[in-house]
């Protein structure tokens, strides 16, 4: 048989020929996307509930993030960080005026952003905080997801991210999400900061109790802790707020932002924070990355936050507001389906995790592909719904109708088990 060369089936064996076997995939190849939706090499249609983990919140192939991109591409693309170039200030002020910080250092990955904040908080502890040299400490919370480095998998709690891969990085302590006096324990006088997602994404979307950051916050004050909160996959307007702090009255020290400052088309990430902790932190020649900073990061950056905050014309409300009102849209809809398997909805936004009573999710998401949506499992009885901030209402209609119809699947599968 002669393999039609633009079938899924030829993109997968191509790359399970030539790709590392790191990251279990699902068995189809996307080839085109546009904002909540996207299609495989077959010519199946999917919508988009997971929307790259956040990195394409303002929705696929977005016309003004690709613009900027192929405009500044053919203009000027990398100079090196040996220069000063023309786009760049203009993001970092953009990112100034949405975080509310006073200075801001970019990188590429997320995770280049997360070790960006260690590096702060462990220079701010040895010189403001007189930390013995080599002795800080960094409190981190057990289930969390900071991305892949060596150092960043020394505290995570998940076996499978860090196995074989040591030795591990001292000078992290682990205490559990949400538990306050847990964390108050742990502090001693090497600590110099508190890492924490201020909802655990990948951990399953994990909410805090209202007061535990404001406890937080106020230990923090007290001990002169700094707080740093990893906003890359709930920061950019996905939790209905630009950040999703601002749910809980509170104003970290550190902010990592990544993902959706990309705008789906590039890698951005970096850190907004005070100056007295960014001079403290960062001379010439200690800090520095090929790419980051470039003038096509500033001008996809810069799209990027305009687009979260352009008022959309029809609607009267620009993306981050829009995530508020159609994420509440979702979990009512979501609620209303007062389904057998379903345990909880909660969420924040469109940042949303259904709980189901029995370990379904994997086998969940598989039933919702076939219908043509794209969501994943995030633990075992967790599936997510985190859609492009612009999908339209139809689209999540659609996504809930088509839950139901698998999950009405998994009723006949359990009750005719048991009968
Ligand atoms: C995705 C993510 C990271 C890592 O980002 P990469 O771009 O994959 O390196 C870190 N923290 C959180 C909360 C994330 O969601």
């Amino acid at each position: 048989m002669v393999m039609n060369i633009k079938s899924n089936q030829f993109y997968m064996d191509l790359y399970d020929r030539f790709g590392a076997n790191h990251y279990s995939k699902f068995k189809f190849a996307v080839e085109r996307a546009k904002g909540a939706e996207f299609w495989d090499a077959d010519g199946k249609r999917y919508i988009d509930m997971l929307s790259c983990y956040s990195a394409v919140s303002q929705g696929h192939c977005n016309p003004r993030i690709v613009r900027a991109l192929s405009e500044q591409a053919r203009k000027c693309d990398a100079v090196s960080g040996a220069v000063y170039n023309s786009t760049i200030g203009k993001c970092l002020q953009k990112v100034s005026e949405i975080t509310g910080m006073n200075q801001v250092l970019l990188k590429n990955g997320g995770v280049e952003g997360v070790e960006l904040s260690i590096k702060a908080m462990r220079a701010y502890g040895y010189t403001k905080k007189k930390i013995p040299l080599n002795a800080a400490e960094i409190i981190v919370a057990e289930n969390n997801f900071h991305g892949r480095t060596t150092t960043v998998i020394s505290f995570s709690s998940s076996e499978r991210s860090k196995k074989g891969f040591g030795p591990y990085m001292p000078g992290f302590v682990s205490v559990k999400y949400n538990d306050f006096s847990e964390l108050e324990k742990a502090v001693n006088e090497h600590t110099a900061g508190i890492l924490l997602e201020p909802i655990q994404g990948e951990g399953g979307i994990i909410i805090p109790s209202d007061d535990y950051f404001p406890k937080v916050r106020e230990l923090c004050d007290k001990q002169g802790i700094l707080l740093c909160l990893d906003e890359i996959q709930t920061g950019m307007g996905r939790t209905g707020k630009m950040f999703c702090f601002e749910h809980y009255g509170i104003r970290p020290d550190i902010i990592i932002i990544g993902k959706a400052l990309g705008g789906g088309v590039r890698p951005i990430s970096g850190i907004a924070t005070s100056m007295d902790i960014m001079d403290t932190a960062f001379k010439p020649g200690n800090e520095g990355s090929t790419y980051a900073e470039d003038p096509i990061t500033g001008a996809v950056g810069l799209a990027a936050i305009e687009e979260l905050l352009r008022i959309r014309p029809k609607e009267g409300i620009n993306l981050v507001q829009r995530a508020e009102k159609m994420g509440n849209y979702l979990i009512n809809q979501l609620k209303a389906l007062d389904h057998s398997m379903i345990k909880e909805v909660r969420g924040k936004g469109l940042l949303v995790g259904i709980e189901f009573y029995e370990p379904i999710a994997h086998q969940v998401a598989l039933g919702l592909l076939r219908e043509g949506v794209f969501a994943k499992d995030t633990h075992e009885t967790t599936l997510r719904f985190a859609p492009p901030l612009m999908i339209p209402k139809k689209l999540v209609d659609e996504s809930v109708s088509k839950l139901e119809r698998v999950l009405d699947g998994f009723v006949e599968y359990y009750t005719g088990n048991l009968g």
